[in-house]
This record gives C-alpha cells, structure tokens and sequence, in this order.
C-alpha cells in the first residue's frame, strides 16, 4: 500500500474500501477495472467476476442510476460488494451538477463519487470541485475529478456535446490535488465512446509529466477505453505510464442487449437474464486479465 496518499487523512474516509483498493493496485503496478452497471445483471455479473478471478473491482453506477431508481440499485450494489469474497467497492461515475452529487452521498453506499464539473470553465470547475469534494469527504465518500475535458458522449451522460476538448496540464492536475481529492482523471486525447477513423491519439508524454508531477500523491483514471481500440497492449501502456483505474462500459453493455436481443421470446426469460449475466462476466474477466488484476485479491 502507497505510504504517499497524503489526501487520506481525513478522519471520515479512514477504511474507504474505494481508496484501499486502487492504492494496491498503483502498489502492485496493475489496473482496477471500474465497471459501469445499468441494472442487477451486471452488478452480479462484476462481483461474480471478481471472485472468479480473486481480482479487486469497483462497480460503477451513473446518476442515471438514482434519477431511475432512487437509492435502489445503488443499494443491491452496495451490499453485492460487501458480501464479496474480495474487495469491491461502488463509484459514481460522472456526476455533474451539485444536487445529484449531494443527493447521492447523502443516499448512502457510495464509496466514491466522480464529482464531473468539466463542463464548466476552469476557475468555475475549481470552485464547484472543491466545495463537492467536501461535501463527500465529510460523508465518508473518496472524489474523482476531471481537470481539462474529455469528449465524447456516453450512454448516461452527455456533458461535452458541442464543447471543445481541453487537455489536461500538469499544473491543472496540482491544481486540483490540492482540492482533497484521490483520483483524477486527466484529459490526454482520450474520448468517450467510438474514435475516430485513425482510432485513439494518446498523449503518452503528457501522461507520463502529469504522473510525475502528481501521481505519487493521486490515482490516475483512464475514460474512453473503447473496447475496439483498448485491450491489452495498449491498457497495459496506459498501466506502465502511471493509470491505476480504467472505466469498462461499452462492450459488457452491448453484450447485454446482444444476447437479450437474439435469446428473447426462444427460451424463458430466467434463461435470458442468467445467459446475459455470464455473457457479461465473461466480457469482465477478460478485462481484468488484461489490466492485470486477476489473482490480485
Ligand atoms: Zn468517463
């Protein structure tokens, strides 16, 4: 475990299962795959994974999740990841405006919240980060933030539509560690969803300057691993240059609606639900072998 987490000194946060287990894997030099679940299926289909694959996981939820069903899924969640037989933890991904923020950490079961002030400006995004980052840290709840802006559209948000991309700056990244946050997700060219025709153009060089100058002190988040594009040789070089967690979406998802989509009306919908779930775990354990986390629990 990182002895050089200095932003782990407030009282609340002492225990945050969220915090612990992606210091082990900046520890270990591997990757925690952050899963983004929509329903039940993937919240079992995560910690089935997990266990499988005796890997540490987090289980991400989006405001999307509480605006559906309040408090309901984040619950099934949260006790999912407490009777886990390894470490998992629940992280809300992308909350952006204060009343969702505030409405989420007072629900509780979240051990981290991405508190996405992104689509403000800079000196508003700071000013709204610090007072949110508070607000969760006070409730026991570790903060991700977004310095610069990372584009893209992803199904439960659409915050940079029609925006400019902003990279993120080593001296943006200090700015923000000084907030009290614990992870942070820089900006390096990577977007959400599908890239372009000449597929991801990732700033390595600025990665590596911003782990440098801030990463022994905060965990570094990758979005926009797409996978069409990210696997294992290019998650691992996300690894080796300083990320520690990397957001998992789009392929567990459609994985889900494929199968639903060609097993619905032919067999029970038991069936469905119990082949959608394995469909997913599988597309999971394959994630977690790649950012190397398999055997790490
Ligand atoms: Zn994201």
């Amino acid at each position: 475990m990182s002895s050089a987490v200095t932003n782990g000194i407030h009282p609340k946060l002492k225990g945050n299962r969220a915090q612990a287990i992606v210091d082990a894997a900046y520890a270990g030099k591997y990757a925690i795959a952050a899963i983004c679940v929509y329903n039940l299926e993937g919240i079992i289909a995560t910690v089935r994974a997990a266990e499988a694959k005796r890997s540490p996981a987090l289980i991400q939820l989006f405001p999307w999740s509480i605006e559906y069903a309040d408090g309901l899924l984040l619950h099934a969640a949260a006790e999912a990841a407490s009777k886990a037989t390894v470490p998992v933890a629940v992280h809300m991904d992308h909350a952006q405006s204060p009343e969702i923020i505030r409405r989420a950490a007072d629900l509780g079961g979240f051990d981290g919240i991405m508190v996405d002030m992104s689509h403000y400006e800079k000196e508003e995004n700071m000013r709204l980060s610090k007072e949110l980052v508070a607000y969760c840290n006070d409730r026991g709840i570790i903060a991700e933030v977004e310095p610069g802006r990372i584009n893209g559209v992803e199904d439960g948000i659409a915050d940079t539509v029609g925006m400019e991309e902003v990279l993120t700056t080593p001296e943006q990244a200090e700015e923000f560690v000084n907030l009290g946050i614990h992870w942070l997700a820089p900006a390096i060219g990577n977007v959400h969803g599908k890239y372009g025709p000449s597929g991801p153009q990732l700033d390595f060089p600025r990665l590596e300057r911003i782990a440098a100058s801030v990463g022994d002190r905060v965990r570094l988040v990758l979005h926009g691993a797409h996978e069409e594009y990210f696997q294992e040789e290019l998650m691992q070089k996300c690894i080796a240059a300083g990320v520690s967690k990397i957001n998992i979406n789009g392929h567990v998802n459609n994985v889900y609606t494929k199968v639903g989509a060609e097993l619905t009306g032919k067999v029970g919908l038991t069936t469905v639900i119990e082949e959608q779930t394995k469909a997913m775990q599988k597309i999971i354990e394959e994630n977690m072998d790649w950012l190397m986390s398999s055997g790490k629990a």
